[in-house]
């Protein structure tokens, strides 16, 4: 079918397209024939023990490949202004977004954690709910260790070593929030870290790109560091690596096929980052990390492929980090999650099953991805137009599905929005998403194509500003223009918060001539996490002696630790935990026992401004956040240097605060305000220019506050004469 159109000439990949300026341009490198021809870093012999050269090599051959300049270099401050704005980063949204929290609640004391020893804190026990449906028995875990693939039980490691009583668990970031996910593990100094993400910044973070873990507790501690697992590609799980590697010392890192091949792609664009050692795993692979840690991972589904749950074999017992996950039977392009294999963990036995819950308030079971590809389907049948579909760039999942219904239908695929075309590279190129490229439609022949043989993917979907969507109805893209008999298809919910803009964005599709299908209309989306049916299935699979709730916003994690209650987990034995605060498993009377701790550890937001990382401060949040609201007034006064009497009247300029001309009288009594701190300055002699301007920052901030009720930022300026 889709031969009857004429692919490019000369058989260049329709991906080099030569677009490279523009923002929304493809930026691939010219691919002949589109065949794979680019080898990506070919998949290591994972039994083989972990060889850090080899992993060295492999990736530095890679970014030969991609023309990035082969060198090791550590990130430092002086270099770290050079970071690279990610001009996509609002586009590859793929999960709730919070607004409301205002900054103040998040930041909690940078006090060194290890100095801080707190008696337990068994909070678990204030949290009771009445417990339902618990009507068979639950089985604790029975037996501490397991040899799975001819790993060697750790536990005899454990007790040759003096000083190591504790395994402790800090997640640094996604139990107060969706993102900024992060996890350490710490044993017998030892640490393993899983996910490095990023959070998306609030309404009241003005001129905030996004936020990153902190990684202060880590400062000292990079020779413990044995290695950093990615359970998928997603930015709320990798966007912090490029910006924490180097912090860290650049440990080998751990993940599948498609996360490496995005988190490659990332790490090119910060000339800083340093050449990640990475390994790629898959569900076979064992890894053994320092003395205390042996690693698996075990498939799992979601809205992109690859994605693994890690099993973190200790002294301790057993591990399990779900990452995102949902539970699909008939996933599209990916395997099924292997929850036999979850069963056998559980008869193992599990100490503590750590748990996605992302979806835990949604009742019942999550939608398959190939369900979606049936009403999608049938939408196809029916439109005669063209057809734009709006939705995630690390949706690959859906997108492999808009390629086989373009096949079946007839139709051509255009892919609009840089980080839609590199993504959908990379995973063609790793072979994740499987589809002719002869689908694909060059920008110069998009507009001769007939209306009903087209299909455009973008981004944008949200409403995001200068992605895909929002450009095409602001008449701002250079290709496509909404037209009479188009339909746009919204492939992706509604992430709070954005509800208005999206609105918007409809109105205006609307206005232009096009129809809009959303997936409230038909049931074209569907999620990516577990809900809470699958959600207590996993528990009851896992059977975990203990329970921790993460990856989601306070209440979502109090709604799973009641479904835990529901399938039978004890209630001291379930922490919902804030982030940092410490877990510690430890042997008491010859039984290893968990509790949550009061012990924090620094989780202050280290924000990514696209000047700096970590350079924005509270403070200058506060000011950007003053001046947006209040906006500011300059008060500019001449001295004389010697006798430190006024010269003049002092001049006001206000912006944004109040319009000059019709506020007169509030102009002139803030004049005679300063005219009068500066004359009862204390000493007549010498002029404190601090002091004067101390002086006029608060009194004249409060005399504006009294008479307006809003609190300009007062900037005094002293000339001296
Ligand atoms: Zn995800």
């Amino acid at each position: 079918m889709i031969t009857k159109y004429k692919s490019n000439s000369a058989g260049a990949s329709p991906f080099s397209s030569g677009k490279k300026s523009s923002e929304d341009s493809v930026v691939f490198k010219p691919n002949q024939n589109f065949s794979g021809a680019r080898k990506m870093s070919p998949a290591n012999n994972l039994s083989d023990p972990l060889n850090i050269d080899a992993i060295l090599n492999e990736n530095k051959e890679f970014l030969r490949q991609e023309g990035k300049p082969v060198e090791t270099k550590t990130a430092s401050t002086e270099n770290r202004a050079t970071v690279n704005r990610p001009i996509i980063l609002r586009a590859q949204a793929n999960r709730p977004i919070q607004n409301n929290r205002p900054v103040e609640n998040k930041v909690v004391a940078a006090k060194p954690a290890t100095t801080v020893k707190t008696p337990y804190n068994n909070r678990a026990n204030n949290y009771r709910t009445p417990r339902t449906g618990a009507s068979t028995p639950y089985q604790p875990a029975t037996s501490n260790i397991t040899t799975l693939k001819g790993v060697a039980p750790v536990r005899q490691v454990f007790s040759q070593q003096s000083g190591s009583n504790s395994l402790r668990i800090m997640v640094m970031g996604g139990l107060e929030e969706v993102g900024r996910n992060m996890t350490i593990f710490e044993c017998n100094k030892e640490i393993i870290i899983i996910d490095m993400g990023l959070q998306f910044p609030e309404e009241d973070m003005p001129g905030i790109d996004y936020i990153i873990p902190n990684v202060t507790y880590l400062q000292d501690k990079k020779d413990w560091i044995k290695g950093v697992i990615i359970s998928h590609g997603h930015y709320d799980h990798i966007g912090g690596i490029p910006h924490i590697m180097g912090e860290i010392g650049n440990p080998p890192m751990f993940m599948g096929k498609l996360t490496a091949g995005l988190v490659r792609k990332r790490n090119i664009e910060y000339k800083s980052a340093p050449t990640l050692k990475i390994k790629e795993i898959d569900d076979s692979s064992s890894i053994k990390l320092g003395a205390s840690f042996t690693v698996e991972f075990l498939r799992v589904n979601h809205s992109i492929p690859d994605c693994f749950a890690t099993i973190v074999r200790t002294p301790f017992g057993v591990f399990v980090h779900t990452g995102d996950f949902k539970i699909d039977f008939t996933p599209v392009n990916d395997k099924p999650a292997d929850l036999n294999r979850m069963a056998q963990l559980g008869a193992a036995g599990v100490r503590l099953l750590m748990s996605d819950s992302t979806d835990a308030t949604h009742p019942g079971y999550q939608v398959s991805e190939s369900y979606i590809g049936e009403e999608m389907g049938k939408l196809f049948e029916k439109i005669e137009g063209r057809i734009i579909i709006g939705t995630f760039a690390s949706q690959l999942s859906r997108v492999q599905k808009i390629f086989d219904l373009a096949t079946k239908y007839g139709r051509r695929v255009s892919l609009q929005g840089r980080s839609m075309t590199s993504n959908v590279e990379v995973a063609y190129e790793i072979g994740y998403l499987k589809f002719d490229p002869k689908l694909l439609i060059d920008d110069k022949d998009l507009n001769k194509m007939p209306d009903n043989k087209v299909i455009i993917v973008g981004t944008g979907a949200q409403g995001e500003t200068n992605a895909f969507l929002s450009r095409v109805v602001n008449g701002e893209h250079r290709v496509v223009n909404i037209k009479h008999g188009d339909t746009v298809l919204f492939s992706s919910s509604v992430i709070p918060g954005n509800e208005r803009s999206i609105q918007n964005l409809m109105d205006r599709v609307v206005r232009q001539g096009a129809k809009i299908i959303h997936y409230k209309m038909l049931d074209i989306h569907a999620g990516g996490h577990a809900k809470a049916e699958d959600l207590k299935l996993t528990m009851r699979l896992f059977k975990p002696e203990y329970f921790m709730p993460i990856e989601a916003n306070h209440y979502m994690l109090r709604a799973h630790a009641e479904l835990a209650e529901q399938v039978g987990i004890p209630v001291d034995k379930i922490f919902v935990a804030d982030n940092g605060q410490v877990v510690d498993f430890r042997m008491v009377g010859g039984k290893v026992e968990g509790r949550l701790t009061n012990e924090k550890v620094p989780t202050d937001y280290v924000m990514v401004d696209g000047l700096g990382v970590g350079d924005v401060s509270e403070i200058v949040l506060r000011d950007r956040r003053m001046m947006s609201e209040d906006g500011m007034i300059v008060v500019i006064v001449t001295i004389d240097a010697h006798t430190g009497d006024i010269i003049g009247n002092p001049d006001l300029i206000s912006r944004g605060f109040v319009h000059m001309k019709e506020n007169r009288e509030l102009i002139e009594k803030t004049r005679v305000r300063v005219k009068k701190i500066v004359k009862d300055k204390p000493t007549a002699s010498a002029v404190d220019d601090d002091y004067i301007k101390n002086k006029i920052r608060n009194d004249v901030g409060q005399f504006l506050f009294t008479q307006t009720k809003r609190r300009p930022m007062v900037l005094p300026v002293i000339i001296k004469v």
